[in-house]
């Protein structure tokens, strides 16, 4: 029986990850669960699955939690501390990195620190840390397994090919709903449409990462510190139909890819049951309903974010912390309709510009960069109003 953590177990990833335990109760053990604010959802999954803890983020929200699981004895942990604290004591074999943005780091590092295995989907905490998570990932001995589709895809390419035999990484991008949509009619984007994903179903703050591209760009980086791979070696192609979820290409001049319909049940089943692979009812390719595949180069100059992100890797160091931070809070801002869609570049980049540059940062330089970036780019925004 594998003891999980699933931390975000309220979101896209968190509930399609308790989706595959309930349907094997006999392979998984729900140890803790977390949520930010949705206390209700929470207490409704606690109640289900049982855990050992819950943890609330927002404080204001916990005496509802509390009141929910009133006569039960589940532990209920609260805040940011309480998080990291759950994901240091509790007693659990893998963590479900299942959080948004740079939050999730702190509690994945107590994680890693305490010797627990990671099932990734909290791409933020590679791109602001990948090299501490490394660092201590080896130091403790843990296995570190992507859920990112992309990435998902390319560990799957790799198993049994020996490092030094990849040659390059290709991402696929799906190109989200602006794909074809001229750059002169970004300025009139709403947020309804941004929201409109053509062929994945995530949480908002993901969704509109696809539609700047952005999340392709924070792959790249993820890609990086996963695999060991040099940045010029990884590459993005754009691929509308989300078929083939990425390619490696060996030095002997081999391909491989890894297919299948758009669902993150695949990636998250693959992740909790590696190096095993275990059975589900879902729908596969088929291959002669499939009319054709496409492929063609991802546009720079209309996606800027993209760009940006390959500037990011390209520095190292704090930038891509300031980069991820800064993406953050216009990601919220434009979700609140504070800002439009085509602005959300240049924000990144005037902070990109001015922010801190360490190179090989400790966790404090990379806590220290996120927390500029976010408030300089939110008084840049005030000002701006
Ligand atoms: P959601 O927004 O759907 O869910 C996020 C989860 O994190 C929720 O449980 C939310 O709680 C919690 N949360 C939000 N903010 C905080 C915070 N500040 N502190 C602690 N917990 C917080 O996101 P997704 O499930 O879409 O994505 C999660 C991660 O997985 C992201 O990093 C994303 O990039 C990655 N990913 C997602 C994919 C997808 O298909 N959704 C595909 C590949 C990667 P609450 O519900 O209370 O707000």
């Amino acid at each position: 029986m594998k003891r999980l953590g699933i931390f975000g177990s309220t979101g896209s990833i968190g509930v399609n990850a308790l989706e595959i335990l309930r349907a094997h109760p006999d392979r998984f053990q729900v140890t803790c669960l977390s949520a930010n604010r949705n206390s209700e959802l929470l207490a409704r999954q606690a109640l289900e699955f049982r855990p050992e803890a819950v943890c609330l983020c927002d404080e204001g929200q916990v005496e509802e939690l509390k009141r929910r699981l009133a006569g039960t004895r589940i532990r209920v942990l609260q805040g940011q501390a309480g998080l990291a604290t759950m994901a240091r004591e509790l007693a659990f074999d893998m963590m479900v990195g299942a959080i948004v943005g740079s939050a999730g780091l702190v509690p994945t590092l107590e994680a890693i620190r305490t010797g627990k295995d990671i099932a990734l989907a909290n791409k933020e905490t590679l791109v602001v840390a990948g090299e501490i998570v490394n660092e201590l990932k080896t130091r403790h001995g843990v296995k570190l397994i992507p859920i990112d589709s992309e990435h998902s895809a390319l560990f799957q390419c790799m198993v049994g090919e020996r490092p030094e035999t990849i040659r390059r990484l290709i991402l696929t991008a799906s190109g989200g709903p602006f794909l074809f949509t001229p750059s002169e009619e970004f300025e009139h984007i709403t947020v309804e449409q941004a929201l409109r994903h053509p062929n994945w179903n995530m949480g908002a703050k993901i969704t509109i990462d696809s539609a700047t591209l952005i999340n392709k760009g924070l792959e790249v980086i993820e890609a990086h510190w996963l695999f060991g791979v040099e940045p010029d070696k990884i590459e993005v192609v754009i691929h509308p139909q989300s078929i083939v979820h990425s390619m490696v290409e060996f030095v002997d001049s081999s391909v491989k890819a890894q297919l299948g319909l758009p669902d993150m049940k695949v990636p998250i089943q693959y992740a909790l049951s590696y190096p095993e692979r275990m059975r589900n009812g879902l729908e596969a390719v088929d291959f002669v309903k499939l009319k054709q595949l496409d492929f063609f180069a991802p546009d720079r100059q209309k996606f800027r974010s993209l760009s940006l992100a390959f500037d990011a890797l390209k520095e190292l160091g704090t930038v891509p912390a300031v980069m991820n931070a800064a993406n953050e809070v216009v990601v919220d801002r434009f979700l609140k309709k504070q800002i439009r869609f085509a602005d959300i570049p240049a924000y990144i980049e005037e902070a990109m510009e001015r922010g801190p540059r360490k190179t090989r940062p400790s966790l404090e330089d990379v806590l220290e960069a996120d927390r500029w970036a976010r408030e300089f780019v939110a008084r840049r925004i005030d000002r701006r109003a």
